[in-house]
């Protein structure tokens, strides 16, 4: 059958599920760093089963690597950009992902970014942090206010668009958003209004969060003609993956004024960050941290395990990536 690969120890799930696997289980050596590719092409010889992480690039070399005996690559997340499906379909390899347990966290720490940016939150406390002397201004740090009526552009009304619109409408802003569910009772009940187009979004959202997968269509969906449409003053929010945003022309947006803030979970070249962006006062980044809730991580991690030991033991995963 092939022993299960593991590209990283997952904490105490790990020893939950070691007992019920149908094979042997080998783990990457360390949690801080992914194993490089040398690394990797070596440990998945033989494998039945892959569990990778976001870091691991999955391509027809590494399922060639492994050899005609992998049957399952169960990815810990549920984002699929990092693996080659057609390599995978090719080989008869199932994929499978991590859909649903992470869109509370996901659209928390979209709500954080979202009122950090907005409300200058890690600005002001770098600026407490240098010790300088200050007293309340009725001018200090005045950011937007999201409560009083401002518009949220949802640019994929999917599983987390869909909760983060629940807290949007919580916060009483207006909603608009992208995405065949936009126009579902559950949108509706949210107070979601559908985007006639993306242009009508970009231009009236107050701020744009982005909650699509990352494809061949959606690299760079926010460009510099994106940014331009963008109402002037507003703000763009990243949690989704970094290739959608085009962080030269996002940049150069912020340097003239036109946009007010950014924040981002995730960053086109990562785990490289854009040296303009880091220098900017008005940007809030953050180091891909949307699921790293420590029940959330660990539900992740477990759904993977079961899709990984029901696909080697001849059944139907119970998240294929379809
Ligand atoms: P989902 O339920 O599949 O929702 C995806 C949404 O994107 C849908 O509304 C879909 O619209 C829309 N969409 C698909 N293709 C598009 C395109 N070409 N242009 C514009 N919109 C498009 O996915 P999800 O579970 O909410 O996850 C969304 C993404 O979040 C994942 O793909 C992942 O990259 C990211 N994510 C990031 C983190 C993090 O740590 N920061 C954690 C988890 C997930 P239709 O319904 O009309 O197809």
């Amino acid at each position: 059958m092939g022993h299960i690969y593991l590209t990283r120890p997952l904490g105490d799930v790990v020893e939950q599920f070691r007992q019920q696997l149908p094979a042997q289980l080998r783990v990457h050596h360390t949690s801080e760093f992914p194993p490089d590719r040398t690394e990797l092409l070596e440990a998945v010889r033989g494998a039945g089963a892959i569990i990778s992480l976001v870091t691991d690039r999955i391509d027809a070399e590494v399922l060639d690597a492994a050899g005609d005996q992998l049957k399952v690559v169960a990815n810990v997340a549920v984002g699929y950009d990092n693996i080659d499906l057609d390599a995978a379909a090719e080989r008869n390899v199932t994929v499978t992902n991590t859909p649903g347990v992470l869109d509370d966290a996901v659209a928390d720490l979209t709500l954080a970014l979202l009122l950090a940016t907005t409300r200058r939150v890690a600005e002001g406390d770098r600026f407490i942090r240098t010790g300088t002397e200050w007293i309340w201004s009725p001018e200090g740090y005045v950011g937007l206010d999201v409560s009083a009526g401002a518009t949220l552009g949802i640019v994929g009304l999917g599983r987390i668009g869909m909760a983060v619109a629940k807290r949007a409408q919580a916060f009483g802003m207006n909603i608009v958003a992208t995405g065949r569910r936009a126009h579902d009772d559950d949108a509706r009940s949210f107070g979601v209004r559908p985007a006639s187009s993306m242009h009508e979004l970009l231009r009236v959202a107050d701020i744009v969060s982005l909650h699509c997968p990352l494809t061949p269509e959606t690299k760079h969906l926010i460009g510099a003609e994106q940014l331009a449409s963008m109402k002037p003053g507003s703000y763009l929010i990243n949690t989704a993956r970094g290739p959608l945003v085009d962080e030269e022309a996002l940049a150069d947006a912020l340097d003239s004024g036109h946009l007010s803030g950014a924040g981002l979970d995730v960053h086109e070249f990562e785990p490289q960050t854009n040296s303009r962006l880091r220098t900017m006062e008005q940007v809030v980044m953050l180091p891909h941290i949307g699921s790293a809730g420590d029940a959330t991580r660990n539900e992740m991690a477990a759904l993977a395990f079961r899709n990984t030991i029901a696909v080697l033991s001849g059944e139907q995963p119970l998240t294929p990536v379809e």
